[in-house]
């Protein structure tokens, strides 16, 4: 497995030479990239390779007592098939948005029609106040709730330390973890994180678009704690330094690596947070930070629980979009009329659909099949600390999307 594994991430640095998205992160041994700099093997040789190793892995005995033994082999044949799938959309290969969405993240989006949306978009309508267009008084509702440029940074610290403290009780990070925050513009992305190896992330926040108060805990919990930053560090720490596994060391973006990471990031937020805990902080802490109006802070958050709701619908504007049923245009009013985008988000979010195309799904499905998951193993929102362990336990094992779905394996 150790020498299918290493062959795995030369062949994830090989195809980076020809797709610059495709290695997010890379902290193996720095002369595994410089030898792919200096191969620049052809899409072709890396495919047969690829081919090669998948059928190697067929050979490979699976029966274990070890349950992380036994994903560890289903996750590397299954990143392998999505390596594949990623060469041949490189060669010109055309997938619908559900095929490739299932080729390379192992999971497609359930379909929902304009209709689906209706009944949270009245609700929307009934809690906002003026006529007009609903995404325009959405906007202007908003306006009351943009947190200045030069405060950014003292909310933004105060969200990060507020998630770390919530986090650490639950998890045993490595003592020298941290982070450092980045203040970018012209990104696709509203947020980033570029997780450097040695329990060290990189996080970028994109400044191009007003931030809301909301930004603070979703970018603390999504990119840092409990979110990305603390997923590779667990992987890193329990999977590549305990056992060696060194596949872990590189991070291909278009792979089922991804619905995982996504999901766990966005769940990760109702697990630090749970019930009402979000908003008396918002309230208490974050408002006056912004110098906000913290009487605004209820309805505010309630506002944003609807809006959440219709998460799905952006899933929909990038599928149609994809599959070449939405002109440009369209996909950015699909946005605005379902999804309560406001113009320029929705053109920033079709710029994110070109770059990152059926990724949007690992989101919002990612999280619901995280929560589904985490919940159906013991985690339900009534015990927290149990929600805590099953939730860590998934961050610090490479499961399959697919096996989030399928009843859970006798836990130790
Ligand atoms: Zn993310």
């Amino acid at each position: 497995m150790n020498t299918i594994a290493e062959q795995y991430v030369k062949l994830v640095l090989a195809l980076g030479q020809h797709d610059a998205d495709y290695v997010d992160a890379f902290y193996g041994p720095p002369e595994w990239k410089a030898e792919a700099e200096r191969d620049k093997q052809r899409l072709v040789d890396i495919r047969a390779s690829a081919e090669r190793l998948v059928s190697d892995l067929r050979r490979v005995t699976t029966e274990s007592s070890d349950e992380l033994l036994m994903l560890r082999h289903a996750y590397l044949t299954r990143q392998l098939e999505a390596l594949l799938s990623r060469v041949r959309m490189l060669e010109g290969a055309k997938l619908t948005f559900d095929e490739e969405s299932q080729a390379l993240y192992d999971a497609v989006a359930p379909v929902h029609p304009g209709s689906y949306f209706e009944t949270t978009l009245k609700e929307i309508d009934r809690a906002l106040p003026g006529d007009g267009p609903l995404v325009d008084r959405y906007d202007a509702f908003r306006q009351k709730f943009i947190v200045s440029a030069d405060r950014l940074a003292r909310v933004f610290d105060r969200a990060i330390a507020e998630c770390r403290a919530r986090t650490l009780p639950h998890v045993q990070l490595p003592t020298n973890e941290s982070f450092t925050v980045e203040y970018v513009k012209n990104q696709p992305w509203s947020g980033y994180n570029w997780y450097q190896g040695n329990y060290r992330s990189l996080i970028q926040v994109n400044t191009d678009l007003p931030i809301y108060i909301d930004r603070a805990i979703d970018l603390a919990c999504h990119e840092g704690y409990p979110g990305h930053h603390v997923y590779n560090a667990l992987l890193e720490k329990h999977l590549v330094r305990d056992r060696a596994w060194v596949e872990f060391t590189v991070y291909p973006l278009f792979s089922p690596q991804s619905l995982i990471a996504e999901g766990t990031a966005n769940y990760g937020i109702e697990v630090a947070f749970p019930g009402d805990e979000r908003l008396a902080f918002e309230r208490d802490v974050l408002f006056p930070a912004a110098g906000l109006d913290a009487s605004q802070a209820a309805v505010y958050a309630k506002v944003r629980s609807l809006v959440d709701r219709l998460a799905y619908a952006g899933n929909e504007a990038a599928r149609q979009y994809l599959n070449g049923e939405l002109s440009r245009a369209e996909a950015v009013a699909w946005q605005m009329r379902y999804a309560m985008t406001p113009a320029a988000a929705a053109e920033q979010r079709t710029r994110f659909f070109d770059t990152y195309r059926s990724y949007v799904i690992n989101y919002n499905l990612g999280k619901d099949l995280v929560k589904q998951y985490v919940e159906s193993a013991g985690g339900a929102a009534t015990q927290p600390a149990r929600r805590w362990q099953e939730f860590v336990r998934l961050l610090a094992s490479p499961r399959l999307p697919s096996g989030l779905r399928a009843p859970s394996a006798p836990r130790r």
